[in-house]
């Protein structure tokens, strides 16, 4: 059996990116893409952006990794200015979101442990949730197309329906955690949740003595215009998990936690070898002096609004194709009436924009957050004309 050397878990596809400006990937032969998808919402400051990558070179060649046998000046002031700037009191550092939404799942566990109700282990998630590949995050899903060949999995979850409160609050018990959601969730099709069942969980917890751990991988960080997403549904969280955007295209991750929610989080309990190193906490410095510059935030609420109503004002034209526009901020999705994937590599393959399918049959649009005008004109020019062109396949 032939293999290919790089394992094929993924279905590539003909685009080889090589370099990127701002906003555009350029490909292996100098072919041009507006780049719409962001690395999947990763890629938050667009590409080569100047204060992030002269930090990482900076850091780089200053010293790139020492272990977390030692103090860390350059954790420890990310984490600050972090904490400064969120509902936490305490940030561990990861290198990807499944191992921020790992932290979350142990920080959540162990808080009932130090409690003295180890019993209460079980995490409440819902369905179409997404929380990353690892063994832990792929059991914290019902979706069968992550889990199917990996059993047995990790036990300790019970599965609600999203945006259904009473569905979560009928499966509470004394064996009850908390929560563990997606304020949006991303690959499910860029699904918000409502405010009454986001608030709804949050009294839940508060009244059954629950955690309320929100997975921000996606939708945190600046991407819908707030640093975090759950800041727009007057909600405060036990324990946010973030990632993606947070590095700006540099691998990090942070598991975010009121002191009491991690108040058993001690010596010995968690631990990463690359976790929080100096190059990693130079990105994420980097990325943050960026985001809480004045008016940034604002830009992004600006571009998401303007972006919004050029997809809306496109809608009404195209309507054999499009059904409607969802999401908040920058972090939106083209619902069609038949499969998203196929013309998002349309729109690829022929209009040069890129984009992210979803479930649902939604187009994810995740823009850099430093798009402007024109490059929102751009986009929406190129899935104006990729709509009038596009012949959807009979068994979409
Ligand atoms: C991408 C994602 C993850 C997993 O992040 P990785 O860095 O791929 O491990 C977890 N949760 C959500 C909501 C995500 O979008």
């Amino acid at each position: 059996m032939s293999m290919p050397a790089l394992m094929p878990v993924y279905p590539r596809c003909e685009v080889r990116p090589v370099r990127g400006e701002g906003c555009y990937l350029i490909g292996e032969n100098g072919e041009r893409y507006l780049d719409f998808a962001s690395g999947i919402a990763v890629n938050c400051l667009g590409h080569g952006h100047p204060h992030l990558t002269r930090a990482i070179a900076d850091q780089a060649a200053t010293l790139m990794h020492v272990s977390n046998l030692y103090g860390s000046p350059q954790g420890e002031a990310l984490a600050e200015r972090i904490v400064a700037n969120s509902f936490a009191d305490t940030v561990f550092f990861t290198n990807s979101g499944a191992e921020a939404v790992e932290c979350a799942i142990k920080t959540a566990r162990r808080y009932h442990f130090a409690n003295g109700q180890p019993e209460r282990h079980r995490l409440i998630t819902f369905n179409m949730a997404f929380h990353g590949r690892t063994l832990g995050a792929i059991s914290a899903t019902n979706q069968e197309k992550m889990r199917d060949g990996f059993e047995p999995l990790l036990p300790g979850f019970a599965y609600a329906t999203f945006n259904d409160l009473d569905s979560a609050l009928a499966l509470i018990d004394g064996e009850t955690a908390g929560f563990l959601v997606e304020p949006i969730q991303g690959e499910g099709g860029i699904r918000a949740a409502t405010p009454e069942f986001l608030q709804g969980l949050r009294k839940a917890c508060d009244e059954h003595g629950l955690l309320l751990v929100l997975d921000e991988v996606q939708c945190g960080y600046g991407r819908t215009g707030t640093l975090f997403a759950h800041e727009q549904y007057g909600v405060v969280p036990d324990i946010v998990a973030a990632a993606k955007g947070i590095g700006g295209g540099f691998p990090l991750g942070a598991c975010l936690a009121t002191a009491d929610a991690a108040r058993g989080m001690i010596f010995g309990t968690h631990g990463s070898t690359y976790g929080g190193n100096p190059l990693a906490m130079a990105a994420g410095s980097a990325v943050l002096d960026v985001m809480l510059d004045e008016g940034f935030l604002d830009h992004v609420k600006a571009m998401g609004d303007r972006l919004r109503q050029g997809l809306e004002q496109m809608i009404p034209n195209h309507d054999h194709l499009f059904e409607g526009v969802r999401g908040m901020g920058l972090m939106l999705g083209l619902k069609l009436k038949s499969d998203s994937r196929r013309f998002v590599a349309h729109c690829r393959d022929h209009h040069g924009l890129l984009t992210v399918a979803a479930g649902e049959n939604v187009v994810r649009i995740l823009p850099p957050l430093v798009i402007e005008e024109a490059h929102i004109a751009e986009a929406i020019e190129k899935l104006s004309e990729a709509a009038r062109v596009y012949v959807p396949a009979a068994d979409d």
